[in-house]
């Protein structure tokens, strides 16, 4: 009976986590579609708790389990709610590492209960590569996270990807000599089991070490999608069926993620993966041109005056936290009859998503954000583009430079609109470390200062105007 109940809790769990990732497509749906997929969770989990049987027996060690329940829900919890947005990415990246940690833990519990019976070669298979692939994903998160907060410089030497690939290839070689070795396992093979473990930690460690910080979103998100192979290993072995949905929608979700991220940035992944760009050695800037400043009050005027305003938001924005002041610098356009719109690039700032989430934290209407392709089609008739902190993503280089590193990038165009106002604090480059023609148009104007201060003080001019 609990057997047949658990099963429709577990299709439930695996409908929510669908539902879910559907509603995630939106800005207006994700909050509520990543509650319904947690409540999925939680029902699984509970489920498994006081349903689950083995042999007629039923879990008992509630302490132990509910203790650390507790412990990780209240962490979760409280992290989730300090992170600030930019320190997103690096907790996507620890909690990530925490899943492919628990994947090799899985791993490394099972050998030792299954081997001491018969372990078939099947089962076998599963747990080395729950082993393996989660083991990469701990460890690969790990210096991930350590990266993007700084805590881990680049870190290559000559011959590093052959280094690499012949750890992979050795622990490869032992996973498959233990699987040959199965039908009579020694103690030796049992040291194999933990060699293949260390290998895969330190193909990890080896694999993100040399990738530039300032890809480790991709990274970030490919290891996503291992983890999500490994929990699909353990729902194999133990022949669960929403930790086996869970796995897959998450490997697939982060692979579809990690080639969209390489679309947005026109770059194959074996660029990113073994590329310099973004990474220590990024571009070099070419020499620089003139450029013209404008003030602030006649950065208002003509603000005021326009008729179409298109604001495009960019990983300065986000450093600066002045998504509240930019909704209350739309605010007060609208109320002197401005028309504002956003323009959002798919990689604008550190993670895909990144500016919709601000944006909607500061209560900006979803209508008013434009997509690439239908805000490249309204530029033409704006009157004044605001870009805050994006740098990028409104390189014209991407379309008319070859030699440039994001030669073929797609951008935003924002040349096209009649006037061009640039928010940002120096001349200096943004991500891809190379220079902007588009500053030394002579349609643009550069206003110089910090993102949140410049718009405040916009804010006050507007309303003087
Ligand atoms: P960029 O990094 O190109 O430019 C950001 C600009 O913001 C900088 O030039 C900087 O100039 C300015 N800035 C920084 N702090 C502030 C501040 N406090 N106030 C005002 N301006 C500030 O950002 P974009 O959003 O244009 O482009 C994103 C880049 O990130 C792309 O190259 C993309 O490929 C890459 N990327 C995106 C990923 C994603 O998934 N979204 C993942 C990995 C990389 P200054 O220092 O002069 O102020």
């Amino acid at each position: 009976m609990s057997f047949s109940v658990l099963s429709i809790i577990y299709l439930l769990g695996s409908v929510t986590f669908i539902i879910g990732l559907k509603m995630l497509s939106h800005p207006a749906t994700a909050r509520k579609g990543n509650l319904i997929a947690a409540g999925g969770m939680t029902l699984a989990i509970l489920g498994t708790i006081f349903l689950y049987e083995h042999n007629g027996e039923r879990l008992h060690n509630y302490g132990w389990i509910f203790t650390g329940l507790l412990i990780g829900g209240v962490i979760g919890v409280l992290a989730a709610k300090k992170v600030k947005m930019t320190a997103m990415p690096e907790m996507v990246s620890l909690f990530n590492g925490t899943g492919g940690a628990c994947a090799a833990l899985i791993s490394a519990i099972e050998f030792r209960h299954l081997s001491e019976n018969v372990v078939t070669t099947g089962e076998l298979l599963t747990i080395l590569l729950g082993l393996m692939i989660g083991a990469v994903s701990f460890a690969g998160s790990m210096i991930a996270w350590g990266k993007l907060n700084g805590r881990i410089k680049d870190f290559a030497f000559k011959g590093q990807h052959i280094v690499n690939q012949v750890v992979l290839a050795v622990m490869v070689i032992c996973a498959v000599w233990l699987l040959w070795s199965n039908d009579g396992l020694q103690v030796h093979h049992h040291i194999l089991f933990y060699i293949v473990l260390v290998l895969a930690l330190l193909y990890g460690v080896l694999f993100v070490m040399p990738i530039g910080g300032a890809d480790m979103p991709v990274v970030i998100s490919l290891l996503n999608s291992f983890t999500g192979v490994a929990a699909a290993c353990g729902g194999f072995l133990y022949n669960n069926q929403v930790m086996l949905t869970g796995g897959i929608l998450v490997g697939s979700a982060g692979t579809i993620l990690t080639i969209l991220m390489c679309k947005a940035m026109n770059r194959s992944l074996k660029n990113v993966l073994i590329g310099s760009f973004g990474g220590a050695k990024a571009g070099v800037a070419k020499e620089q041109g003139l450029y013209k400043a404008i003030s602030l009050s006649d950065a208002a005027v003509v603000l005021a005056y326009a008729q179409k305003v298109m604001i495009v938001p960019g990983y300065g924005l986000a450093v600066a936290q002045a998504q509240h002041a930019c909704h209350e610098l739309e605010k007060q356009l609208e109320e002197k009859g401005v028309s504002v719109l956003y323009a959002i690039h798919p990689v604008a700032g550190r993670m895909p998503g990144h500016m919709n989430v601000l944006l909607a934290e500061a209560d900006v209407s979803y209508d008013k954000l434009l997509e690439m392709e239908q805000a490249n089609a309204a530029l033409p008739t704006t009157d004044v583009v605001l870009v805050l902190g994006a740098n990028d993503v409104v390189n014209p280089a991407a379309k008319h430079d070859p030699d440039s590193p994001i030669y073929g990038m797609p951008i935003l165009e924002v040349e096209t609109a009649k006037m061009v106002i640039v928010n940002k604090r120096s001349m200096k480059p943004g991500y891809a470390g190379i220079e902007n023609d588009l500053f030394f148009q002579p349609k643009t104007s550069m206003l110089f200062g910090d993102a949140k201060q410049v718009l405040q003080q916009l804010i006050s001019e507007i309303k003087q105007v």
